[in-house]
């Protein structure tokens, strides 16, 4: 079968490599891709939201399974296309992905299926949020109801920061039609883990726990980025903690999407915030997290392509899910200047050196060939993986690869992993 993988990030590199391994594939395309998914699959100049190319393409090359890894091609309805021409593909239709292309729709979801979330409200309009604000008072959160990339979220200190970005976002159109509506909503406390499971609108099946690291700098310092590192199992997931995910964020939120008539039928990842044994749910996505994924799959057994096909087809029976007994912990190393502005183009060394190390994976994000050499083209550029026995392990491998990789500008957090080791 041939498979085709939608997007160019680190998350799809990791989907790539995973899918390339399993006996049922005799080729993969990844559209558009990066240097390093080049080594592993055919990469096609397609844009994840040129709907109609990558159908054609599909037609074209009889793809057997198409796998969407971004949000935005799911939001514009790539899955509905694909099942209207007779293809198999795996992803949340755009009645689905709903939940993560709507912050309002999946908090309204959240009350009415009783769903533990922080306290909100949903705004038009900019008076009603500043009394709002004005009576919950600060810390506060101020999100932008649509896609804004991770950039809609302002974590305001004051009352007067929250008013400043709900002008923004609904008075000054900051994020565009993203923006037309907002949430406000309470601070929360606790420690971040992000738990993701294959669902084919009844059955569950989860994942490996993750915790991902939204902020560029050590010590979680500075500005909120897509992510700079990721491990697995994350231990502030307990054994308790994984059964109340199931039972009271997973199972009633599945319910809740077949209840509205928007059947969820892909994989759902929850970002929970988890403090004193209690958990809330911060969002969902309607996809595979990045960086999350590149240490879930390096450490996933199991063939993964058989997973996929059957949630594609929305059933599950019968899937279980095989890990290897290692822990994975994955170092992003960014160019020099992101999450701001940054330069492309840069030649990266060491690629060689490290891809001979062993229990050691470099998943390419930013990256692109120019002239037969690798070079950056995004601002996270590479996701740096270690296998180890122990978390401590894993990080320690992870390190000795980023050290054997440079280029100029090159920027990563020193203690991807830490809070694991701290447990
Ligand atoms: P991304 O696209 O990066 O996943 P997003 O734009 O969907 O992010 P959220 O995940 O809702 O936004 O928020 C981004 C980050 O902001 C969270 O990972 C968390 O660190 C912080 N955050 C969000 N909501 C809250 C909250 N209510 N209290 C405290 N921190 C929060």
């Amino acid at each position: 079968m041939k498979v085709l993988v939608i997007g160019s990030g680190g998350r799809e590199h990791a989907m790539v490599w995973k899918i390339a391994q399993s006996p049922l594939v005799e080729g993969v395309f990844c559209a558009p891709g990066n240097a390093g998914i080049s080594g592993q699959a055919t990469c096609v100049p397609l844009k994840v939201d040129d709907i109609d190319g990558l159908l054609d393409f599909a037609l074209k090359e009889q793809i057997g399974l198409t796998v969407v890894g971004p949000e935005l091609p799911l939001t514009l309805g790539v899955v509905d296309r694909f099942r209207e021409a007779g293809l198999t593909i795996f992803g949340a239709t755009r009645a689905a992905a709903l939940i993560e292309g709507s912050k309002s729709f999946s908090k309204d979801l959240m009350a009415k299926y009783g769903v533990p979330t922080a306290a909100y409200g949903t705004f038009t309009d900019r008076d009603q949020a500043v009394a709002f604000i004005e009576r919950q008072g600060a810390p506060i959160v101020v999100k932008a109801d649509g896609l804004a990339a991770g950039k809609g979220v302002i974590l305001a200190a004051t009352v007067a920061e929250a008013i400043a970005a709900v002008e923004s976002i609904l008075c000054e159109g900051a994020f565009g039609s993203a923006g037309a509506r907002v949430v406000v909503e309470e601070f929360l406390y606790g420690e971040e883990a992000s738990f993701l499971a294959f669902t084919d609108g009844e059955r569950i099946v989860p994942l490996a726990s993750s915790q991902d690291h939204k902020a560029a700098y050590d010590g979680d310092t500075g500005p909120n980025t897509g992510g700079m590192g990721a491990y697995s199992p994350a231990p502030v997931v307990t054994p308790e903690i994984h059964d109340k995910i199931i039972a009271q964020v997973l199972k009633p939120t599945i319910a809740g999407m077949a209840a509205e008539g928007r059947p969820y039928s892909s994989i759902l990842y929850a970002g929970l915030m988890i403090r004193d044994g209690e958990l809330k749910v911060l969002e969902f996505n309607a996809r595979f997290g990045d960086p999350e994924t590149q240490p879930l799959l390096a450490r996933l057994k199991s063939d993964i392509v058989p997973v996929l096909m059957a949630c594609a087809r929305g059933d599950l029976s019968g899937i279980e899910l095989e890990w290897h007994d290692k822990a994975a912990v994955c170092v992003v190393m960014a160019a020099g200047g992101y999450p701001g502005e940054y330069a492309r183009g840069q030649a990266i060394e060491g690629l060689e050196a490290a891809a001979a190390i062993d229990n050691l994976v470099v998943f390419h994000a930013g990256t692109t060939l120019r002239d037969g050499r690798v070079v950056t083209n995004g601002g996270r550029v590479l996701g740096v993986t270690g296998l180890g026995t122990t978390v401590a392990e894993a990080i320690d491998r992870a390190y000795l690869g980023v050290r054997a990789i440079d280029w100029k500008g090159v920027h990563y957090r020193n203690d991807i992993g830490r809070k694991a080791l701290n447990r």
